[in-house]
């Protein structure tokens, strides 16, 4: 029970059905930052009454996503274990008058006649206050007596979320947009049972790129495929609560902390929001960012073998990804292979456009020449470049000497410029490579 009248208490009260996606988690993330931000209490309840099709996969799933990105919850229950109170109501509905057991027949065909519980439908206007949609008046008539438990024993969805956020002290429901047509139902059930009701905020849909609705069955993945992907948890936080919300400025890079400071409902759009895959990446990106130098190294290395932990690859390999998980991708793809051992080609491959093989091969000549004379404490990038562009600049085109250069020594169609590449190889190793391209 809240007791104290002014305390913000939301919850997130998924159902252990499927694998939740990036929807479902934005719920939970707008859910506890409104909470937090308004120094209250954020629930969560794992609404696991559908014995059928839940399962405890899915609930761990849950439960490990959201310790990932550092959705701490002050209270936890389980719907399940509530069943008695649900049960409670439902009797002193009955007995009020407010709900009655109608005697019908399954609808399997079998003749079998079930006791199940209807609500008896006042036929009003309802009207409820949306933080995001503004006031909404739905007229219930049409709801009939709808049914609000299979049996005297097993109460159904509607009841048991009212119940439960009575009980638990719910003041905010913080959910999505499809729960919008649920409200005037809930909401009548609240008035039988002396319930408060509280103040709503449904969430606009979340759409792909595509513009197509995200599903649990369609498209989207669970929170814990991103981390097993090498997202930063801080990044896919700040990701999914721009789901939707901005916070009226253009920053957009923002700590945990910060957006607990920053968020509002004010600022949740009412059209429907889009997830772009692109867009976490780019987050992801600047929250690797943040990591700082020697962080990000120790992170990075964790990916690469032994062999290959080299700071100075650092920078290139950081240029290239987005996401740690990439570099198992460029190690898989043999992009990283090149800094340690001789690349295998082609010869023709040295070739720059029409330019004759001599010609090519007196341009590499000059080039070992001049790097040569660099002394191996001064072998860095810079004395490369300047010694290289010495000669390529003398040249009919810069190509006919860079190009097999960097040929020569990563053996890639793609592959950073080779003048980094020289600095990191060293320099007998790239002259060594020169040599052999000659
Ligand atoms: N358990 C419901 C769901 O997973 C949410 C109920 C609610 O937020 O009121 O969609």
């Amino acid at each position: 029970m809240n007791n104290d009248p002014k305390k913000v208490v939301t919850r997130f009260a998924p159902s252990p059905t499927g694998f939740l996606h990036i929807g479902g988690y934005r719920t939970a993330i707008f859910a506890y930052l409104y909470a937090k931000h308004n120094g209250g209490e954020f629930i969560l309840r794992i609404e696991d009454t559908d014995r059928e099709r839940n399962k405890k996969e899915y609930e761990d799933n849950i439960l490990e996503s959201l310790k990932w990105i550092g959705l701490e919850y002050d209270k936890f229950y389980r719907q399940s274990e509530n069943v008695n109170r649900h049960k409670f109501f439902l009797e002193k509905m009955i007995k009020e008058g407010t709900a009655y057991i109608s005697k019908e027949a399954a609808k399997d065909g079998s003749g079998i006649i079930k006791e199940i519980v209807r609500f008896k439908n006042p036929n009003i206007d309802v009207t409820f206050v949306d933080e995001i949609k503004g006031d909404i008046t739905m007229n219930t008539t049409d709801l009939g007596d709808f049914v609000i438990a299979k049996n005297l024993n097993e109460p159904l969805f509607h009841l048991a979320v009212v119940v439960d956020d009575f009980e638990e002290g719910v003041t905010h429901i913080i959910r999505g947009e499809d729960h919008v047509s649920n409200t005037p139902r809930q909401i009548l059930i609240q008035r039988a049972i002396g319930a408060p009701t509280p103040m709503y905020a449904h969430l606009p849909l979340v759409l792909g790129g595509d513009k197509l609705k995200l599903s649990k069955r369609r498209g989207a993945l669970p929170i814990t495929t991103y981390r097993d992907l090498g997202f930063l948890p801080e990044a896919i936080l700040n990701g999914v609560a721009f789901v939707g919300w901005n916070p009226g400025t253009d920053k957009e890079i923002f700590t945990h902390d910060e957006l607990v400071g920053a968020f509002n409902l004010s600022k949740v759009q009412k059209s429907p929001a889009i997830f772009s895959e692109e867009k976490l990446e780019w987050f992801n990106k600047e929250h690797m960012k943040m990591l700082g130098g020697e962080e990000l190294e120790k992170r990075i290395f964790g990916y690469l073998p032994e062999n290959m932990r080299n700071r100075k690859i650092i920078p290139i390999i950081f240029e290239r990804i987005s996401k740690f998980g990439d570099i198992r991708k460029m190690i898989e793809a043999g992009e990283l292979d090149f800094f340690f051992k001789q690349p295998k080609y082609a010869k023709e491959k040295l070739i720059f456009k029409t330019t004759p093989p001599e010609k090519i091969k007196s341009n590499l000549e000059q080039a070992i020449k001049a790097l040569e004379n660099i002394d191996e404490n001064d072998f860095i990038t810079e004395n490369i470049k300047n010694a290289l562009m010495l000669i390529a600049d003398s040249l009919e085109s810069r190509g006919e000497l860079l190009h097999p250069v960097r040929f020569a020594l990563s053996g890639l169609d793609k592959s950073p410029d080779p003048f980094i590449i020289a600095d990191i190889l060293g320099k007998n190793e790239t002259l060594s490579r020169l040599q052999k391209a000659i």
